[in-house]
């Protein structure tokens, strides 16, 4: 008996093997670790490719209560290692010990949450492989100057070097998604800090973007903009034309170091 797909949980299952192989296969080790946990494996098509990997153990994390009964039955060397919940409320620190890599087909409609979480715990997540839908896995990993280029390509450049591996169809899938999708993998960058404050950086950014067409001596105003800032030659320019460092640079500017 396999899973019955529900669409309120994002399930899309992965049907053709040697992509799911060629996903797992991505997790290269950078930065060292000891566990990975994957996100939404529903019936392990991942999981089996990533159990014999003798350079870490697995865990997963799956919110459906039939994908676990499911994986409980045809992994019993996953037993103990499955936990049952919603990625979104766990806190990473707690249930792991030192770092982890983060890998799944991720659930669509929460792709963005998961990262948001991904970055909270950067310091313990040394690499991240990941399908998601190809727009946001493309926005993620552009550069500035792009229209696709948003908050969380500026926040996740910020730690992780990104790279967009490749396009999967929607055919591969049962049922298949509306979207085609698209693989990242994100490795920690050597950033431990960025020279500014980050909670600041972090709110510098979102309001950048959030009048994204606008300069950002406009969008920027409600942060409100010292005197001696107003002639910033960054702020003529629009949120998505400015990389990492000049994100760091305004930042600076405004609030001080
Ligand atoms: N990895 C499987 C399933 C992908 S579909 C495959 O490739 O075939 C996405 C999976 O994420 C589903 O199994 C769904 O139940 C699970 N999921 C959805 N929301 C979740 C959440 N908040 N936390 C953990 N798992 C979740």
């Amino acid at each position: 008996m396999s899973v019955r797909p529900k669409k309120h949980l994002g399930q899309h299952f992965l049907k053709d093997l040697s992509i799911a192989q060629r996903i797992a296969g991505l997790l290269s080790g950078h930065g060292g670790y000891p566990n990975v946990l994957e996100i939404g494996p529903g019936m392990g098509v991942l999981t089996q490719y990533l159990l014999p990997d003798g350079r870490f153990t697995t865990h997963v994390i799956e919110i459906d209560a039939e994908s676990v009964v499911y994986l409980n039955d045809h992994f019993p060397m996953l037993r103990g290692r499955i936990i049952e919940g919603d990625f979104l409320r766990k806190n990473l620190a707690t249930l792991f010990e030192g770092p982890v890599a983060v890998i799944g087909n991720f659930p669509y409609n929460i792709s963005s949450q998961i990262f948001f979480k991904v970055l909270e715990h950067r310091q313990q997540v040394p690499e991240v492989v990941c399908m998601l839908q190809k727009e946001v896995a493309q926005r993620i990993a552009s550069p500035p100057g792009n229209k696709d280029y948003g908050i969380l390509s500026v926040l996740l450049q910020a730690f992780y070097d990104i790279k967009y591996e490749f396009t999967v169809d929607a055919g591969v899938f049962q049922p298949p998604p509306k979207v085609q999708s698209g693989v990242i993998s994100l490795r920690r960058n050597g950033v431990e800090k960025l020279d500014c404050d980050e909670k600041k950086f972090f709110q510098v950014v979102k309001q950048g973007f959030n009048n994204r067409r606008k300069t950002l001596r406009n969008a920027l105003k409600p942060l409100g903009l010292p005197e001696a800032m107003q002639t910033h030659p960054l702020l003529d320019k629009r949120a998505e034309q400015l990389g990492v460092k000049e994100f760091v640079e305004l930042t600076q500017c405004i609030h001080g170091l």
